[in-house]
């Protein structure tokens, strides 16, 4: 059985968008650095082709029935529909390949912010540091200055 999910490398956080792969096999190592990944849902909503067991499931927007975080939800909102509708069937529009695109980039985008703070040298970071508390002491002191000076009685 096929299955759908964002997958994520333990070690070098690549990040590959709706990875398909046989259930049976478990997710494929990263085509990066050959490390385990697991299925990843801080990217967003990825459609599952086979949405049974726990994991499987991507949560789906269902518009005046609120989010569906599960498979049960799911089904729950789906029969409400059933009933309120009877003859209509329920159709779930998935994400369009410009929304997988996108969330594409911003995982890229994230990995590559992380990586350029993680690269700064140690002496940039101390220097960030020290300029942070400066700063954070001259707003200080601006706020004990704006105080109210205390009511004459
Ligand atoms: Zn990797």
């Amino acid at each position: 059985m096929l299955m759908s999910n964002d997958l994520r490398c333990a070690d070098c956080d690549y990040t590959e968008i709706d990875a398909i792969y046989e259930r049976n096999d478990g997710p494929p190592v990263c085509p990066d650095c050959g490390t385990e990944r697991t299925p990843d849902w801080s990217t967003g909503r990825a459609p599952a082709i086979s949405g049974h067991g726990p994991g499987s499931f991507a949560p789906r927007d269902m518009g005046v029935f609120g989010v569906c975080e599960t498979k049960e939800d799911y089904t729950r909102v789906e029969n409400m529909i059933k009933t309120r509708f009877p003859g209509h069937s329920v159709q779930v529009e998935n994400d369009t390949a410009s929304d997988k695109r996108n969330r594409s980039n911003d995982a890229r985008h994230r990995l590559w912010s992380e990586r350029k703070k993680v690269g700064l040298d140690a002496r940039q970071v101390s220097e960030r540091n020290i300029e942070k508390k400066r700063t954070k002491g001259i707003k200080n002191a601006k706020v004990l200055n704006n105080k109210p000076a205390p009511a004459m009685k």
